[in-house]
């Protein structure tokens, strides 16, 4: 477990006992701090008591005489509107941080390497992780994916610890400064909690903070958010600032073009590897995710063809297009992780004819956004509280069947591409049904998260395949969020 000397003596308070709140209060006790930990939800109380971790009301604390309070990153500390103990603590001049501010603390000797963005932040962190592992270096891969920061292993010097960090992560950082730095790319989320599209883009933001010239930031540029923050980290001075792009040249960056990743950071542009080679990689938004990964792995001075042979053997992250299973030829995907219309967009760009099991409960905006993709999908299978309104906005453009949960939708999907697959087994032919779940709705209204979901779908694929099911996922997102920052 990781040691934080500085904090050795001091009293240190911890509001919200999830995930990070207990992987965080475990490592001050460990580091010899005086603890206090509170949580406004019983059971997450009784759970942090029976680890004996000292509790404490602390609304009923002197803020004055506490040296830091660690805040889990899923209560406000801003907008909508701060939560009571946030505001006792500033008003006593208390900082204010999360466990990745924590870890940095630590001072292990490694390096850091942030990832942000409004979408791909898993997909390219764990990218990054697998590549430098392929060539041998320690990396520690977690944050807001899997493990929070300071449950990781020492990574030491020569080490990286890898970082998927959400925007609410990113504004309880102090004084951490990201090696390297990765922002893939910023549409409008999570609003409510930013005050706003400036302040959301100022917590992205937030990833290049106190960066030199020792430092890399690396910054997509395929929306005009993100571009607008390329053009003016280009201009200061400090970091080397590297475009990256799924889509278009980026000039003295790393880029997608006619399929093939590009490398220009020397300036030869190098054509790097074919992306449909990266099976685990479809789609070019994860053109964009393998771009930035080279880029910061190039950074971190790997060699190009030790990334390129990473990049093909990265398994990909479960829920995420993920293939679980073929049967007669016919590929059966799951993206669960999908839980709102613009992933499943990504999703249904990547297929044709398409066997489209999808619902939950839906997002704001349903699946209007889909039109364009209709064409692809050959017959919709429909779940949960969402069924009804998918179905009106399918209607008349879009063959479909009211299932009501994934079983039914399952083997509605199921017995339909088997009976059209043709004899031909392994073929990706344009002819070739694909069994699609992407849901684009969360999964509250039936399941206890997208992971559950997800297993669900692979467990019935396994089933009918009559292979064996390698298990469960546990949840992985510290927030148990269906929509990440
Ligand atoms: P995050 O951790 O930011 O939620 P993930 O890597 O888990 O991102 O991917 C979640 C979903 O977001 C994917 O299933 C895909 O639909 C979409 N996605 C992944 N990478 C990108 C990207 N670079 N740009 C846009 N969408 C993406």
């Amino acid at each position: 477990m990781i040691a934080i000397p500085s904090m050795s003596g001091h009293r240190v308070a911890v509001l919200g006992l999830g995930k990070s709140g207990l992987a965080a209060a475990r490592a001050l006790i460990h580091s010899k701090a005086h603890v206090l930990a509170w949580d406004d939800n019983q059971e997450s109380r009784d759970r942090a008591k029976a680890e004996d971790v000292p509790l404490a009301d602390l609304m009923g604390e002197d803020f004055s005489t506490i040296t830091a309070l660690v805040l889990s990153p899923g209560i406000p500390h801003n907008f909508p509107e701060p939560h009571e103990v946030v505001t006792r603590a500033r008003a006593a001049g208390c900082g204010i941080i999360g466990e990745t501010e924590l870890l940095s603390r630590a001072d292990t000797g490694a390096a850091f390497i942030g990832v942000t963005g409004t979408n791909g932040k898993s997909t390219t962190t764990a990218l990054i992780g697998h590549i430098l592992h392929q060539a041998g270096r320690n990396a520690q891969t977690g944050g807001n994916l899997g493990v929070p920061s300071v449950a990781l292993e020492p990574a030491g010097p020569g080490g990286y610890y890898v970082l998927e960090m959400s925007s609410y992560q990113l504004e309880l950082v102090s004084t951490l400064v990201f090696d390297i730095a990765v922002l893939l790319n910023i549409s409008p989320d999570h609003m409510d909690r930013h005050g706003g599209l400036a302040g959301y883009r100022g917590a992205k933001e937030r990833v290049f903070a106190g960066q030199g010239t020792s430092h890399t930031a690396v910054v997509g540029i395929d929306d005009c958010h993100s571009r607008g923050l390329f053009e003016s980290l280009k201009s200061r001075d400090g970091a080397l600032t590297i475009p990256v792009s799924g889509a278009d040249k980026a000039a003295g960056g790393v880029y997608v073009e006619d399929g093939w990743l590009v490398n220009d950071i020397e300036g030869r542009e190098e054509r790097v590897m074919e992306m449909a080679t990266a099976t685990a990689l479809p789609g070019s938004h994860n053109a964009q995710n393998a771009a930035a990964a080279f880029a910061a792995t190039r950074a971190a001075g790997l060699a190009m063809p030790q990334i390129r042979d990473a990049i093909h053997s990265f398994p990909g992250l479960p829920h995420r297009q993920e293939l679980v299973a073929r049967i007669d030829g016919v590929a059966f995907i799951n993206d669960s992780k999908a839980t709102n219309a613009a992933a499943t967009a990504r999703a249904l760009d990547c297929y044709h004819n398409i066997l489209w099991i999808a619902g939950g409960r839906a997002k704001e905006g349903g699946i209007e956004a889909l039109t364009p993709y209709f064409n692809r999908i050959r017959h919709a299978f429909l779940t949960g509280e969402a069924a009804d309104d998918f179905a009106r906005t399918l209607e008349g453009q879009v063959e479909m069947t009211l299932c009501g949960d994934l079983e039914t939708a399952f083997a509605g999907a199921c017995d339909m591409a088997l009976s059209e697959s043709g004899s031909e087994p392994e073929t990706d032919s344009d002819a070739t049904p694909t069994v699609l779940f992407s849901p684009a709705c969360a999964s509250f209204d039936q399941w206890r998260d997208f992971e559950a979901r997800g297993d669900a779908f692979r467990a019935l694929a396994h089933k009918r395949a009559g292979t064996n099911d390698s298990g469960s996922t546990e949840n992985n997102d510290l927030h148990h969020n269906e929509a990440a920052p």
